[in-house]
Protein backbone atom coordinates (compact mmCIF):
# COMPACT_ATOMS: atom_id res chain seq x y z
CA UNK A 1 0.00 0.00 0.00
CA UNK A 2 1.63 3.41 -1.11
CA UNK A 3 1.83 6.38 1.33
CA UNK A 4 -0.61 8.38 -0.63
CA UNK A 5 -3.32 5.62 -0.30
CA UNK A 6 -2.59 5.08 3.39
CA UNK A 7 -3.12 8.60 4.10
CA UNK A 8 -6.46 8.30 2.35
CA UNK A 9 -7.84 5.74 3.96
CA UNK A 10 -7.02 7.16 7.51
CA UNK A 11 -10.34 9.33 6.63
CA UNK A 12 -12.00 6.22 6.86
CA UNK A 13 -13.18 3.88 9.69
CA UNK A 14 -13.89 0.30 9.03
CA UNK A 15 -16.55 -0.95 10.47
CA UNK A 16 -16.23 -5.18 10.03
CA UNK A 17 -18.97 -6.37 12.06
CA UNK A 18 -21.84 -4.25 10.15
CA UNK A 19 -20.17 -4.49 6.79
CA UNK A 20 -19.58 -0.63 6.81
CA UNK A 21 -17.02 2.25 5.93
CA UNK A 22 -17.47 5.77 7.78
CA UNK A 23 -16.30 8.71 6.75
CA UNK A 24 -14.04 10.47 9.07
CA UNK A 25 -13.42 13.44 6.90
CA UNK A 26 -13.92 17.00 7.76
CA UNK A 27 -16.26 19.71 6.48
CA UNK A 28 -15.75 23.18 5.91
CA UNK A 29 -16.20 25.45 8.74
CA UNK A 30 -17.58 28.16 6.11
CA UNK A 31 -19.29 25.97 3.51
CA UNK A 32 -20.16 22.97 4.83
CA UNK A 33 -18.42 21.23 2.14
CA UNK A 34 -15.61 18.26 2.29
CA UNK A 35 -12.80 19.04 2.73
CA UNK A 36 -9.73 17.28 1.23
CA UNK A 37 -6.41 16.27 3.09
CA UNK A 38 -3.02 17.45 1.83
CA UNK A 39 -0.03 15.72 3.48
CA UNK A 40 2.36 18.33 1.73
CA UNK A 41 4.20 20.79 2.07
CA UNK A 42 2.32 20.88 5.36
CA UNK A 43 -0.45 18.80 6.95
CA UNK A 44 -3.40 20.88 6.18
CA UNK A 45 -7.23 20.05 5.12
CA UNK A 46 -8.65 22.33 2.45
CA UNK A 47 -12.25 22.89 1.15
CA UNK A 48 -12.39 23.03 -2.16
CA UNK A 49 -15.63 25.50 -2.33
CA UNK A 50 -14.58 28.02 -0.55
CA UNK A 51 -10.78 27.75 0.08
CA UNK A 52 -10.86 27.83 3.52
CA UNK A 53 -7.41 25.87 4.51
CA UNK A 54 -6.86 24.72 8.34
CA UNK A 55 -3.43 23.60 9.85
CA UNK A 56 -3.31 20.30 11.37
CA UNK A 57 -0.10 20.79 14.36
CA UNK A 58 1.52 17.61 14.70
CA UNK A 59 1.92 16.43 18.35
ZN1 LIG B 1 -15.60 25.88 2.33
Amino acid sequence: MGKNAKELWKLYEADYKNMRVTFKGRRCLRCGKFMAHHSTPVSRWSCGGCGYTDYEIKH
